[in-house]
């Protein structure tokens, strides 16, 4: 039998990046907020002397334990879905702070095009441009609407950056300048602006200088250590939940967190939610934890797992592409990278910080005419300098065996000497790609898994084509010696690390019939309810997802705070 606690005034499903943001900005006005985590209670002392690729990237010691809690995977809906036993496309974290702990850090916002999609796709080619099994919806909030939230997460965590030469995309003044362009980042500079592209340094929240936000947080410079992707940063310099809201929630002796508490439901009654169950892993007990409001911030799949088996919302259905929880779920992609070998030159890879990029978006959303090409948006295009692992990267030119002499000959010379230029691909939704619970497989409580239907489709496949020839050019133009295009995409696997950009599932909208979330991310069908995640993406962008999230995030704060001063409704 389960323990009931004191109410509080909000609970908190996880404590990372959308965890932590609510919690600042609600403790800061003088609420109580509780958080919930999973996992360990995490400091920057825990990341002194851990560069260590075997342990951290290789081993993945800050990822969710997946002999605990999985999820299923397959294809389409007619496969049988079998459990992802091994951390390979997406890496979940796992402890306070999330994966906003080990994450890369770069810091994009979405575009114009992507708060209203489908508008402005019928409005520039038709309607007749959009594949019916394509369920493209416009999010219920625009670009000029969301850029006070994407503000306030840039200052929070003082993201460095150069403002985007391509008008369409957003024009953004950085709190702190770019990071330093290394060599190989100059030459992709100097071919892609031959080639008539528009290149610039990616936005980072990897520091480029000493900066105090308005809470009045110091963090240092980046050391360019080149281990940050998978690992906390020993120095600060990396924006992460616990050297930037964390602190401040804290020090307003409002916010309580407590680690090693898994959630295993949303508890309501007649609509809306009274609080959570939740399981102290250390000991076993239960503790029921009333809330004025319940906050989902567990990383979009957890959220739409938890969403499923408290039995909120009307589950999207495949077949009649009706119901909400599980609907447009989508990822990224990343196959249309090329690679180049430049004989006789040395590029110190191996220094680098994880948002330490090369950029261009002339390829990305609507910013190219569409008119004869065969699919939507696009992806941006970019030569990373983030710390080559030397466990993780062996890249040899075409016909090198993949072991014995030569291939370890062709790895000593050219480890040094590769580059890659990749893309992030959108993702749009398709009618077969969705999220539900699986019929066979439990997790440690003996509730089902999340089971993800999800494949590349055409739009995606297309796409993959036309932006490998780019890729492929703009090396060619660096002067590599020989180049490598990808294949044609193939079916998604789960085997190789992709991105942990997964979207959809409880997405926003405008209409309850065909959306989960209003815009400010209060459920419809349950007002004290918000889902502050990328599940609210309704469709993938060709960039990294955070600064999107986090602005949505400062926009969900925004709403339970008016939704407290109401006394109740919906705040749309
Ligand atoms: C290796 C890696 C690199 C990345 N790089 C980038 C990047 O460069 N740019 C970018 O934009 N994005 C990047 N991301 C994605 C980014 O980390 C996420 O978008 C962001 O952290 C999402 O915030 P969140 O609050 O939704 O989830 P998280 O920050 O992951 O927080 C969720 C928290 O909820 C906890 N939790 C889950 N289930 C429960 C439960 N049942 N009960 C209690 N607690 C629970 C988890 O343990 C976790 O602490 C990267 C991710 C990874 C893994
Ligand atoms: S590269 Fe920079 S931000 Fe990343 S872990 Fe190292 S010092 Fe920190």
């Amino acid at each position: 039998m389960a323990t009931t606690l004191p109410g509080t005034d909000i609970v908190l499903v996880g404590v990372g990046w959308t965890g932590g943001i609510v919690a600042a900005e609600l403790t800061k006005k003088g609420y109580q907020v509780v958080g919930l985590e999973r996992g360990k209670p995490r400091t920057t002392e825990d990341y002194l002397m851990v560069h260590d690729e075997l342990r951290y990237a290789q081993r993945n010691e800050m990822m969710q334990d997946l002999s605990k809690e999985t999820w299923t995977v397959r294809h389409d809906p007619d496969q049988t879905a079998l459990p992802y036993r091994q951390h390979g496309s997406f890496l979940i974290g796992d402890g306070v702070g999330g994966s906003g702990e080990h994450w890369n850090g770069l810091t994009y916002r979405f575009m114009p095009y992507d708060f209203e999609i489908r508008s402005k796709t019928i409005e520039r080619y038709g309607e007749s441009k959009i594949p019916a099994d394509m369920p493209l919806q416009d999010w219920g909030i625009t670009y000029d609407e969301m850029v006070p939230y994407f503000e306030k997460f840039e200052q929070m965590a003082g993201i460095s950056g150069e403002t985007n030469p391509i008008k369409e995309m957003p024009q953004v003044t950085f709190p702190t300048p770019p990071l330093k362009e290394t060599p190989a980042m100059v030459m992709f500079r100097e071919a892609a602006t031959n080639l008539g592209y528009h290149p610039y340094v990616a936005p980072a929240a990897t520091l480029s200088e000493t900066y105090t936000n308005p809470d009045g947080i110091t963090r240092g410079a980046c050391q360019y250590c080149g281990f940050c992707e998978r690992f906390g940063c020993e120095y600060g310099a990396k924006a992460s939940p616990t050297v930037t809201v964390l602190p401040v929630a804290e020090q307003t002796g409002n916010f309580e967190v407590r680690p090693y508490c898994n959630v295993r439901r949303i508890l309501h009654e007649n609509g809306k939610a009274t609080g959570v169950l939740y399981v102290d892993t250390t000991t076993g007990e239960e503790f029921i934890q009333p809330a004025k409001v319940v906050v989902l911030s567990a990383y979009i799949l957890n959220n739409v797992k938890l969403l499923l088996l408290s039995k909120i919302g009307t589950p999207y259905n495949p077949e009649t592409q009706t119901g909400v929880i599980g609907k447009n779920y989508c990822y990224q992609m990343t196959s249309a990278g090329s690679t180049g070998f430049f004989e006789g030159k040395e590029f110190n890879l191996y220094a680098g910080t994880g948002a330490l990029a090369g950029v261009l978006d002339d390829f990305n959303g609507d910013n190219f005419d569409h008119t004869d090409l065969d699919f939507l948006h696009g992806g941006n295009i970019a030569l990373g300098h983030y710390g080559k692992r030397p466990i993780a990267n062996n890249s040899t030119p075409k016909g090198t065996p993949s072991w014995g002499a030569e291939f370890k000959d062709a790895s000593i010379k050219w480890a040094n000497s590769t580059l890659g230029v990749g893309s992030q691909g959108s993702v749009l939704p398709h009618k077969h790609n969705y999220l539900d619970l699986d019929p066979t497989y439990t997790d440690q409580f003996g509730d089902p898994l999340l089971r993800i239907t999800f494949n590349y489709r055409e739009n995606e496949r297309n796409q993959q084509k036309f932006i490998r020839e780019i890729t492929t050019k703009i090396l060619k133009e660096m002067g590599a010696t020989e180049v490598t295009t990808p294949g044609d995409q193939g079916d998604w696997d789960i085997t190789k690390y992709q991105t942990t950009h997964n979207t959809g599932g409880a997405i926003m909208g405008a209409d309850p019939k065909t959306s989960a979330l209003n815009n400010y991310l209060q459920m419809w069908d349950c007002e004290n309810l918000f889902i502050p995640g990328a599940n609210a993406f309704a469709h993938n962008s060709g960039m990294n997802p955070t600064g999107t999230v986090g602005a949505l995030a400062y926009r969900a704060a925004e709403g339970i705070e008016k939704y407290l001063q109401n006394g109740g409704g919906s705040l749309v």
